[in-house]
């Protein structure tokens, strides 16, 4: 396991994935049964932006650091969450952004295979009665802890993307999950560094006719340097009621900041599989 996310944390992609994340958990919130949250790649929980390895690559500079101040319109509640976790100094990661929009009754479930990373998570938890964190390999979890105790809640997919055959991976997890636990939400995130390997990603799950399933894309740029990472997506299953239009003014608001007028650039909602 080489990759770690300390190196990337609130770049522009980080920025994508949880602007949608805390628009899916607010939307969660906003019904009175409890619902639980499990993060299957959940990394630290929380970066600090002065660290060696956020200093190494600078990405979050280019990302958070271009949205942080924004205090009105479709990113404002993301980027107050970002300002109370502690920004500039610290940056959260999806752990952190669940944690703080649980409610007593709710629960939040971590997987994390790097031992390093797993023990700095467990760590930072250790007190947290509503959290737990597991040292376990994602796409075993992930069949393990689901459906949830609750009947609803999220899922969250976030694989580093570090080896092949990760997208098959996630299309398989998927199509299982959908099967087993219709009422979850099911959000994945995916690169983009090229084509290719998306719309055959978005290709399968067609082909398996998993329902219901939307992608919410970021582009910084055409992606046609498949060395570079230009740009990400969500892929989202049983969004909430209105997801799409919310992630269309999400991503709309983070072009202009994140993509430099790029040729290319944009965003765009696509509905993959019907209802
Ligand atoms: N979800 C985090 C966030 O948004 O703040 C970022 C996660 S990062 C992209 C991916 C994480 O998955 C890394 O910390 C990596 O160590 C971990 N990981 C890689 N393979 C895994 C596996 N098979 N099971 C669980 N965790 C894994």
């Amino acid at each position: 396991m080489n990759y770690r996310h300390a190196f990337h944390a609130g770049n522009a992609c980080d920025v994508a994935k949880h602007a949608l994340l805390v628009d899916l958990l607010q939307a969660l919130r906003a019904k009175p049964k409890p619902f639980r949250v499990l993060d299957t790649h959940a990394g630290l929980g929380s970066y600090v932006l002065a660290s060696s390895e956020a200093e190494r690559t600078g990405e979050w500079r280019q990302g958070i650091g271009r949205v942080a101040d924004v205090t009105e319109g479709p990113l404002a509640d993301y980027a107050a969450m970002v300002r109370a976790a502690g920004f500039p100094d610290i940056y959260p990661g999806s752990p952190d952004l669940a944690r703080a929009l649980l409610r007593p009754e709710d629960r939040l479930v971590l997987c994390e295979l790097h031992p390093e990373d797993h023990a700095t998570l467990r760590a930072r938890y250790s007190r947290d009665r509503q959290v737990a964190v597991h040292l376990r390999d994602a796409w075993e979890a992930v069949e393990a802890l689901t459906p949830f105790p609750e009947r609803r809640g999220l899922v969250l997919i976030d694989p580093p993307f570090e080896k092949p055959g990760e997208f098959d991976r996630c299309a398989a997890a998927l199509a299982r999950l959908r099967h087993r636990f219709r009422a979850a939400i099911i959000a994945c995130w995916y690169p983009i560094k090229h084509r290719a390997p998306v719309r055959a990603f978005h290709a399968a799950l067609q082909e398996a006719a998993v329902p219901d399933c939307i992608t919410a894309e970021l582009l910084l740029r055409e992606p046609t340097d498949p060395s570079r990472l230009n740009g990400c997506g969500l892929l989202v299953a049983n969004a909430p009621h209105g997801f799409a239009g919310r992630a269309e003014a999400i991503l709309g608001a983070l072009v202009p900041r994140l993509a430099d007028a790029a040729p290319g650039a944009g965003c765009a909602i696509t509905r993959i599989t019907p209802e």
